[in-house]
């Protein structure tokens, strides 16, 4: 019997890897403009990064993890998210000592324990950017227009970005306390999750996908309401900085994010293809994360995109492999050696050189050619080498010339520079 793959966990296949190297160096050039620079992060992390920073009675944290205990009895987890190993890294290695101010991004797999379907997997894989040591609603502004840059930069111009604003220290209990007493008068209408974790988190609950709770919670009133007036200032800020950069967005005052150490701005791109797999990229400010894992009372704000969500949204059409530039069709032994030795020793110079390392017959050679898509095919036979030139085929347009073969294949690597 074969072994197969874990569930929810993709191979990304050759035909979908240009798209996806694609999308990776769009993000590394679009990013470069904005002076951000990538940090890599180990996969597995100690499982209290995460309970301490996306917090305990989230999804994430109840019922997502991949955490097991390594030879020596340590509780590690594979990371679910990127943004708290970077905090992590940048409180270790003190990078505030040097600057205050990072600009991180990073790209990797993810891992959540959740249900895979279209757009929802337990290996996925984000890219993602950080800003630490900034609260300046500017850069909220400015990390807004880098996302949107990007979708720019890869075609994708069918999204919406929503923001809220979720309020800080100072006034999001006002708004919990609220909330409680909002949802405990509807606690007949939710769902399980929501009717037990609601004291602890009742923010989730207007998270909750369930069409219960969402009923339930339709007319709560809006954390907008609640904030206090340095939020209120700040909220105000951005979303002034976005209209004078003309970035198209509206508000979603529900909006609540799925990781507690949420502050103030949040938002997410949305997508109308992608089914209940709305979200195509979402971030927001976290003003208390660092110093909560012990480090430097510094603000940060961030985005993480799902690169399989983007993936999606692009479709793989239109990224055709590029074929080889030459094939080298060989009949005989002595054919076979010389061709073998002139398509490494074009390959050595750069040129996509391809051959049949059988050598079969002219036509199947021919065929094979074909099917790579070889531009070119130079036929090789025992009265070409005799001769000390072969035939050299453009497949476009039938035509052919005969190429003089010189031992170090200068003629032949010409005539493919200078006709590439
Ligand atoms: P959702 O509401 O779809 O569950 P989320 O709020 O859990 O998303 P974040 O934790 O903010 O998502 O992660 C940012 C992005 O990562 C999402 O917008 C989405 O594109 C992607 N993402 C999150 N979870 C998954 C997953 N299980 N499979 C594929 N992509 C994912
Ligand atoms: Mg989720």
């Amino acid at each position: 019997m074969s072994i197969a793959g874990v569930k929810g966990m993709n191979d990304i296949l050759p035909a979908e890897t240009p798209l996806w190297q694609e999308l990776e160096a769009t993000a590394r050039r679009v990013f470069s403009f904005y002076g951000f620079r990538e940090i890599r992060t180990p996969i597995v992390e100690k499982t209290e990064l995460f309970c301490r920073s996306i917090g305990e009675t989230t999804d994430i944290v109840e019922k997502e993890m991949y955490t097991f205990e390594d030879r020596n009895g340590q509780s590690l987890t594979l990371r679910p998210e990127g943004t708290a190993p970077v905090m992590r890294s940048y409180i270790q290695h003190r990078m505030h000592a040097v600057d205050q101010v990072a600009k991180l991004f990073y790209c990797g797999p993810m891992f959540r324990y959740e249900r895979p379907q279209k757009g929802r997997y337990r290996q996925f894989h984000q890219i993602g950017a950080e800003v630490i040591g900034i609260d300046d609603p500017k850069i909220d502004a400015q990390v807004l227009a880098m996302l949107l840059h990007y979708f720019d930069s890869i075609g994708l111009l069918d999204v919406e970005l929503q923001i809220n604003s979720l309020g800080c220290p100072q006034c999001r209990p006002d708004y919990r306390d609220n909330l409680i007493r909002f949802i405990e008068q509807r606690l007949d209408q939710l769902c399980d999750d929501c009717r037990r974790r609601y004291v602890t988190n009742p923010l989730r609950v207007l998270d909750c996908k369930v069409p219960g709770c969402l009923a339930a919670t339709a007319e709560a009133s809006s954390v907008l309401d609640h904030l206090c007036s340095d939020c209120e200032e700040h909220f105000r800020q951005v979303r002034l900085h976005l209209e004078s950069l003309r970035l198209p967005f509206s508000v979603n005052p529900r909006m609540v994010r799925g990781l507690d150490y949420y502050t103030k701005t949040t938002f997410e791109l949305v997508t109308r293809h992608l089914g209940a797999q709305s979200a195509v990229a979402a971030g927001g400010r976290y003003d208390g994360l660092i110093r909560q894992l012990g480090g430097p009372d510094l603000p940060g704000i961030g985005f993480a995109m799902g690169v399989e969500r983007l993936a999606l949204l692009k479709g793989t059409d239109g990224l055709k492999p590029e074929g080889p530039e030459i094939f080298i069709a060989a009949l005989g032994e002595d054919a076979a050696r010389e061709a073998f030795r002139l398509m490494s020793l074009l390959q050595r110079n750069g040129i996509r050189a391809e051959m049949d390392y059988r050598c079969g017959s002219l036509k199947s050679q021919l065929r094979r050619a074909d099917k790579l898509q070889a531009r070119r095919v130079l036929i090789l036979g025992e009265d070409e080498l005799g001769r000390g030139s072969a035939p050299l085929r453009d497949m476009n347009d039938g035509s052919q010339r005969d190429i003089r073969l010189d031992p170090k294949g200068l003629n032949l690597l010409n005539e493919l520079k200078s006709n590439a």
